[in-house]
């Protein structure tokens, strides 16, 4: 097993297109790590350089000690998982999860036949598909397919795992499924693994630590609680958690020592530390930022009252939306047996503990 250090990474298509730049990562041996971030961020590429299928642009790769940057991918010692399973139709599945092993035979490896059935029949009971290997790829439903490419990639038990949305082709229910085994999976294989994903959900179940990624570049890397409770800047805030955080631009307002954030909905007084830290920036204006678990409903006087505008119904939780002008609307996630109707008058309170203040401008976090 390794380290992995990504150095200035970047990646130019064509004249213009950046799709990573100066890119940089360290993971740790037998960490898992997710890339999380939207659509064309460059989470794939760069997972494909990793694994040599696509040339960097600039910087530098290396996994344990060795940089890889020239290694073509057979030699890195890396096992991928697609999205697409890339299974082989016309092999049975003991021979797919046989294949690797069988290639290093031919290479001059010491592996007798004996070796290669064990470690299929090993991997295959971690992954859950004894019964199916016999059988041809096209005969499996997509989450069978899904664990043969898994058992193959395990049989060579390589030092870096490499995932890109490996999921996603799944069902719902057989994803969340999935996603507990394969983080099972992991732990008991201990191995180094980058895994790519756009669904914050599998990347806060999963992560050790999970790299937020925009526009070619690292925002913020941090485990899952940091990055949902401690985002660092805007973008990281909106990007995780659902519904996603409350935003509201506030003014700033400052009288006896006392710190205000005054918005035509409410004034908010800050607790000390908040207002200190504030008060360093020297901005007048900041967006207030909460999260809809720390909105709350309360029986006696709030920080403001509003009328309820939507109730949503979803099982354990319910989703209660507020309209608090035009194009503005605040979220309140509460337990289910609280009884709220639509068009009621009710109170609202921020949890003041947990608050989110971002500057305007930069987007940088300040509390
Ligand atoms: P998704 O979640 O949609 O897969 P991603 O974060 O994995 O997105 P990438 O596939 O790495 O993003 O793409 C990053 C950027 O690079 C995008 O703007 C994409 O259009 C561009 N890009 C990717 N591959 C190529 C290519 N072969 N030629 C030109 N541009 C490319």
């Amino acid at each position: 097993m390794a380290k992995v250090r990504l150095q200035g990474l970047s990646k130019r298509f064509g004249k213009k297109v950046w799709a990573v730049r100066g890119f940089d990562l360290e993971i740790e041996d037998k960490e898992f790590i997710v890339m999380l971030g939207p659509s064309g961020c460059g989470k794939t590429t760069t997972l494909r350089m990793v694994a040599g299928l696509e040339d960097p642009t600039e910087g530098a790769i290396y996994i344990g000690d060795s940089l890889v940057n020239l290694l073509p991918p057979r030699d890195r010692d890396i096992s991928m998982v697609f999205q697409s399973y890339a299974v082989w139709p016309h092999m049975k599945v003991y021979d797919n999860i046989a294949f690797g092993l069988r290639y290093r035979r031919r290479k001059g490896e010491k592996l007798g036949k004996n070796d290669i059935d064990g470690v299929v029949r090993e991997v295959a009971h971690m992954v859950a598909i004894e019964e199916l290997l016999d059988r041809y790829p096209t005969q499996l439903s997509g989450g069978q397919r899904q664990r043969v490419a898994l058992a193959r990639a395990l049989a060579v038990k390589p030092q870096v795992f490499l995932y890109d949305e490996p999921l996603s082709n799944l069902d719902a229910k057989l994803r969340t499924q999935m996603r507990t085994e394969l983080k099972h999976i992991h732990e008991q294989a201990g191995a180094t693994s980058i895994y790519v994903t756009h669904d914050q959900s599998e990347a806060m179940g999963m992560a050790d630590r999970i790299m937020v990624m925009k526009q070619g570049q690292g925002s913020q890397l941090g485990t899952p609680q940091e990055i949902y409770f401690h985002p660092v800047n805007l973008f990281v805030a909106g990007f995780i958690g659902t519904p996603p955080m409350n935003m509201l631009k506030v003014e700033v307002q400052e009288e006896d020592g006392k710190m205000t954030l005054v918005s035509p909905h409410f004034e908010l007084l800050l607790p000390l530390e908040a207002a200190e830290q504030v008060r360093r920036t020297n901005v007048r204006e900041v967006i207030l930022g909460v999260r809809p678990e720390d909105l709350l409903i309360v029986p006696e006087a709030g920080d403001f009252p509003a009328e309820v505008f939507v109730v949503e119904p979803q099982g354990p939780q319910q989703i209660i939306s507020f309209k608090l002008d035009e194009g503005l609307i605040f979220k309140s996630v509460i337990d289910a047996s609280l009884p709220v109707e639509r068009g009621q008058k009710v109170n609202l309170k921020f949890n003041h503990s947990r608050i989110h203040l971002f500057e305007d401008e930069t987007g940088a976090r300040i509390n």
